[in-house]
């Protein structure tokens, strides 16, 4: 009798997940494992795994919770509206989106289809904790000096609990989200 596709699809995941002996040890072979992560289950409707962007020796790191649908098509973090407007609101305070590591504590969008529209979802606790560990080795291998949450979910990544965020993380949003003059 053949074993069902459930318990193949736990095996091939486990199969996937990267041992210690494998951990990549450059940004770019991270990003090409993170690619085919089967982690959870968020790989599976998702156009694909998207990884972190910006310079390897960048001092700032800033993180969000998860890929957007403009992301999930495109590939890259913070290029659908609430990422431009994070990126206008960095030229206003004097900071070049270039020069920052932008990245998500979540590297697979999460949606609900409702008709053609894609509707977002926040991640649950199993699955940011899923994908802590490719934030772990990101934030390795980038070694930040100073990395800003975006929202609980990013802070709850971080920090690993669901504490409220700090008045430096909340004061930097209300930054960040005020409409420009
Ligand atoms: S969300 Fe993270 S842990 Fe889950 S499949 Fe995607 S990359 Fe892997």
């Amino acid at each position: 009798m053949s074993n069902p596709p459930a318990f193949a699809a736990k095996v091939t995941a486990s199969v996937r997940v990267p041992s210690p002996s494998s951990e990549p040890n450059t940004m770019q072979e991270a990003q090409k494992q993170a690619a085919s992560c089967t982690r959870c289950s968020l790989c599976h409707d998702a156009t694909q795994t998207v990884w972190g962007e910006g310079p390897v020796n960048a001092s700032l790191m800033i993180l969000g919770e998860a890929p957007g649908d403009q992301e999930d098509l495109a590939g890259r973090p913070f290029v659908g509206p609430a990422g431009r407007l994070l990126r206008t609101n960095l030229e206003d305070v004097g900071l070049a989106a270039e020069e920052i590591w932008l990245s998500n504590a979540v590297k697979h969008f999460k949606f609900v289809s409702r008709g053609k529209r894609r509707l977002h979802q926040s991640p649950n606790e199993g699955e940011i904790k899923h994908c802590r560990w490719w934030l772990d080795l990101e934030r390795r291998l980038l070694s930040p000096r100073l990395t800003v949450a975006l929202g609980a979910t990013a802070a709850s990544s971080l920090t690993g609990n669901r504490a409220p965020l700090s008045l430096g993380a909340a004061m930097w949003k209300l930054r960040l989200t005020a409409a420009p003059c």
